[in-house]
C-alpha cells in the first residue's frame, strides 16, 4: 500500500466526455489526446476506459502509440509530433497514423512504402499561427497535390491545425486561423471528400462553435478542467476534474512556538502548536514553490504547508487543538466534506498552468481507478 495515491473516477471521466458529445451537434468525431501519459492520468488505462466513447486517440510520439497498441487499443491512435525516417516501419508496423508537415518526410513515407509495397495514413498538419511544426498555408496546397498523386502509398484521411489563443472568445488571431484553415480545407476536400478536418482544441470547443469540423481534440477538458473562465458553450459548465491526489500522515509532533521548521527553517511556528509530516514531496510532482504557500484539507478542514516542500515529505501546520494523527488521510488536490482544493489554484500559487502540474506527477504516485 502507498500513502501517497492519485484517485481517477471512470464515472467522471466518461460523464465529461459525454458532456463534451452533447456540446458538438451532429456527428462530429472526438479524437482524445492522450499524449505525455494521458495528462499524466495513466495512459494505458485512461484509454482503456474511455475508447468505447471516442473516435481517435491523439498521442505525441511513436512509443506512446505502440503502447497503446499493445495494450488492446483499437481506436485509430493519430501520432501529433515529428517522426525522422527510421521511425516510420514502427508507424506501419503498428498501423499508427502520421502528421505530414513537408513534402520532405512525404517523399521518405513515399520511398519506404514504395519499397516494402504498403500505404499507410497520414494527416496533413498546417500552421496556421503556432509558428512550429506545419506547412504553410500556401505551400500546403502545393503539397495536397503531391500527397494526391501519390495516393498509393500516402492515404490522405485528415487535415488539421492547431490554435494559438483558443481560450479567448471573439479572438482575431484565432478567427483568422480559423477561416485560413477552413479554406486549406475546402481545397484539400477535392482530392478526399471524406477526409476528417479538425482544429478545435478545448479552447475552441469552449468558445468557437465554427471550429468544430469533423474532429474535435479535447484534451484538458475531457480531464476536467476548462481553460478558460468565460466558456461560451454552457454544455461545459458541468465539466469537473476526475482526479483526486490523496496522501496521509506519517508524523505528529507538538513543538513550542517559536520554533523553525524543514530545511532553512523558513516557517517560524508563532505558538504553541502541532505539526504533521505528510508523505509527499516535489519528488512526487508535489511543487515545492508550494511551500509556505499551499495547503490540504484535513478532516474537512485547510490547514496550511510550513517550511520548505522537501523531495519526499512536507510539513503541514494543524494547530493545537487539532485531532490530526498518524494516518489519517489528507487531501491534497480534491474535496473532503464540503471542502475542495483546485488543481486550478494550485497552478495560480506555482504561476504555471493545470497541463504543466498534471503532466508533473511523478511515476512512483500509483494512480487508483475508481
Ligand atoms: C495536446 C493537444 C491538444 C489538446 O489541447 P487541450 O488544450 O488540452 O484541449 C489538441 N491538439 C493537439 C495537436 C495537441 O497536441
Amino acid at each position: 500500500m502507498h500513502l501517497t495515491t492519485i484517485e481517477i473516477s471512470k464515472q467522471v471521466l466518461l460523464n465529461n466526455i459525454q458532456l463534451i458529445r452533447a456540446a458538438i451537434p451532429g456527428t462530429g468525431k472526438i479524437c482524445f489526446p492522450v499524449k505525455a501519459n494521458a495528462y499524466g492520468h495513466g495512459l494505458i488505462k485512461i484509454a482503456q476506459i474511455t475508447q468505447d466513447y471516442v473516435d481517435y486517440f491523439g498521442v505525441s510520439c511513436l512509443n506512446e502509440g505502440i503502447t497503446l497498441k499493445k495494450n488492446g487499443i483499437t481506436k485509430p491512435i493519430l501520432v501529433f509530433g515529428a517522426f525522422s525516417a527510421e521511425l516510420i516501419s514502427g508507424f506501419i508496423k503498428h498501423q499508427l497514423e502520421i502528421t505530414i508537415s513537408s513534402e520532405l518526410k512525404a517523399k521518405q513515407i513515399i520511398q519506404y512504402c514504395h519499397q516494402h509495397n504498403t500505404s499507410v495514413k497520414i494527416h496533413l498538419k498546417v500552421d496556421t499561427g503556432m509558428n512550429r511544426v506545419g506547412v504553410r498555408p500556401d505551400t500546403a496546397i502545393k503539397l495536397i497535390k503531391f500527397i494526391g498523386e501519390n495516393n498509393k502509398y500516402l492515404e490522405f484521411v485528415g487535415i488539421y491545425s492547431h490554435l494559438v489563443n483558443s481560450e479567448i472568445a471573439n479572438d482575431e488571431l484565432t478567427l483568422q486561423q480559423l477561416q485560413t484553415f477552413k479554406q486549406v480545407v475546402d481545397f484539400a476536400k477535392q482530392y478526399n471528400p471524406n477526409l476528417i478536418s479538425h482544429i478545435a482544441n478545448s479552447g475552441a470547443i469552449c468558445n468557437y462553435p465554427q471550429s468544430y469540423l469533423d474532429m474535435v481534440r479535447p484534451g484538458i477538458m475531457t480531464y476536467g478542467y476548462l481553460p478558460t473562465t468565460t466558456c461560451t458553450n454552457t454544455n461545459l459548465h458541468k465539466i469537473t476534474p476526475c482526479l483526486s491526489l490523496k496522501s496521509k500522515i506519517i508524523y505528529a509532533k507538538v513543538v513550542k512556538q517559536n520554533i523553525g521548521v524543514s530545511y532553512h527553517h523558513t516557517y517560524i511556528t508563532s505558538q504553541d502548536t502541532k505539526i504533521v509530516t505528510i508523505a509527499i514531496g516535489y519528488g512526487d510532482g508535489y511543487r515545492r514553490s508550494l511551500s509556505n504557500q499551499g495547503y490540504v484539507l484535513l478532516h474537512g478542514k485547510k490547514h496550511p504547508i510550513c517550511g520548505n516542500i522537501c523531495m519526499d515529505m512536507l510539513m503541514v501546520d494543524i494547530g493545537a487543538t487539532s485531532k490530526g494523527k498518524v494516518g489519517d488521510e489528507v487531501i491534497l488536490i480534491g474535496k473532503q466534506q464540503d471542502q475542495e482544493i483546485t488543481l486550478q489554484e494550485l497552478a495560480q500559487m506555482c504561476n504555471t498552468i493545470t497541463y504543466e502540474l498534471l503532466t508533473g506527477f511523478s511515476a512512483r504516485v500509483p494512480r487508483h481507478y475508481i
